[in-house]
């Protein structure tokens, strides 16, 4: 049981610093509106009608609208070919007035996303995903063109609610592409001391409950339980999972993979799901873009 003196964790609210950012982005998207009569633009690509994508894509595109990007809307149908994709990708690349370009994933089964991916210019890969990138980000003394969106809004909730990394013992629960591996190399460049722990690490709680900072990244329900956390640990759920509600409406909720109600007993800072770091991943997607027009812009 907790001690009496024993405070609950800070909740890090996602939402409210997400729209801190924006509102800096904003700024400087004006600023460079009014200097070079100019603004950042973001191509977003969506291939077929999933609908959980379109949704995604819409929310990219309003951001867009709402802080002065200039979005491009690409929709191409389900059955388009990988060369019609790639052309296109291609001009993109090629037009100076798109300055980010964003690939909707998953891609229809007949399209390789690798080759997608790959052909899009690492000075226009907002994502952050290009071989390039992230090979940069792993390497000392080499910075990316821009870090992935996720992982670089994880460690902006971390370092925007004075949570110092250099020298902490950071875990990163996950080692996908996406998340958990970018994450890990970007806590290294931030000086952490960082263990990766995955579907085959024996022992994971005891490595978790060793960490001062925790990146949970597993797609896993409510996996990481309150007596996995050194009282005081600063925890980032990133997990996004839909579990069964019959209570709601929808008849689902989203958890994260953090069991948020034993872990704000014993961290000192938790995000919660959702309202955590969803909608910082999105805040980053615009920072990134507005990063590679300034780079363009004021060449
Ligand atoms: P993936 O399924 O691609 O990767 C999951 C990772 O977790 C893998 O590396 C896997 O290990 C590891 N893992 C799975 N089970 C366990 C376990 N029991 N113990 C330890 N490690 C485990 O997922 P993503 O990285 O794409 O996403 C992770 C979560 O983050 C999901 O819930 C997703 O919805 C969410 N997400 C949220 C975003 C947001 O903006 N909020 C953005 C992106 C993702 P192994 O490699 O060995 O298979």
């Amino acid at each position: 049981m907790a001690s009496e003196e024993q405070k609950e964790a800070t909740i890090i609210d996602g939402k409210a610093i997400a729209q801190t950012i924006r509102n800096e982005i904003a700024s400087e998207v004006l600023l460079l509106s009014q200097k070079y009569g100019k603004v950042p633009g973001l191509a977003v690509v969506i291939v077929g009608n999933r609908k959980d994508s379109q949704s995604y894509v819409n929310m990219k595109r309003k951001a867009c609208c709402e802080l002065g990007i200039r979005s491009y809307d690409i929709d191409l149908p389900e059955e388009v070919s990988e060369e019609e994709v790639v052309k296109k990708v291609h001009e993109l690349n090629d037009d100076p007035d798109v300055h980010g370009i964003l690939v909707q994933l998953p891609l229809p089964k007949h399209i390789n996303e690798e080759k997608v991916l790959t052909e899009i210019s690492i000075e226009k890969d907002v994502d952050g995903f290009h071989p390039l990138n992230i090979g940069k980000l792993a390497m000392k003394g080499r910075e990316p063109l821009f870090q992935p969106c996720t992982p670089k809004g994880c460690v902006e909730l971390l370092t925007r609610s004075g949570v110092s990394i250099r020298g902490k013992k950071a875990v990163v629960v996950g080692r996908s592409n996406i998340v958990g591996l970018p994450v890990a190399l970007l806590l290294l460049k931030a000086d952490a001391t960082v263990t990766v722990v995955h579907s085959h690490t024996r022992d994971s709680e005891s490595i978790i409950r060793s960490a001062d900072i925790i990146i949970a990244a597993a797609g896993q329900p409510m996996m990481i339980k309150g007596d996995w956390i050194k009282p005081g640990a600063a925890v980032i759920d990133v997990g996004t999972n839909a579990i069964d509600d019959p209570s709601r409406k929808s008849g689902y909720r989203l958890v994260g993979d953090v069991d948020f109600q034993e872990v704000k007993k014993v961290a000192g800072l938790l995000t919660p799901v959702p309202g955590g770091v969803g909608p910082m991943t999105v805040a980053m997607l615009l920072k990134n873009t507005l990063d590679g027009a300034k780079r363009k812009i004021e060449q």
